[in-house]
């Protein structure tokens, strides 16, 4: 996979698409990240909840 211009959220980890994040609203978003993670059901992922994760989606395992 290439991960190069895939961008994510420094806050919630979220891949965004665009200029920002669709959960925070923030620009603060890395090219630096590590580990791609697709959450179908957060509520019973034990790796969403440790995350922090409440919606499902897109998201990367490690943001510099
Ligand atoms: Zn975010």
């Amino acid at each position: 996979m290439r991960r190069k211009q895939i961008r994510v959220c420094r806050e919630c980890h979220r891949v965004v698409e665009g200029e920002a994040c669709t959960i925070c609203g923030t620009a603060n978003l890395s090219e630096d990240w590590a580990g791609y993670l697709v959450v179908i059901d957060p509520e019973h992922s034990e790796i969403a909840q440790k995350l922090r994760i409440t919606l499902p989606g897109r998201y990367a395992l490690k943001v510099r």
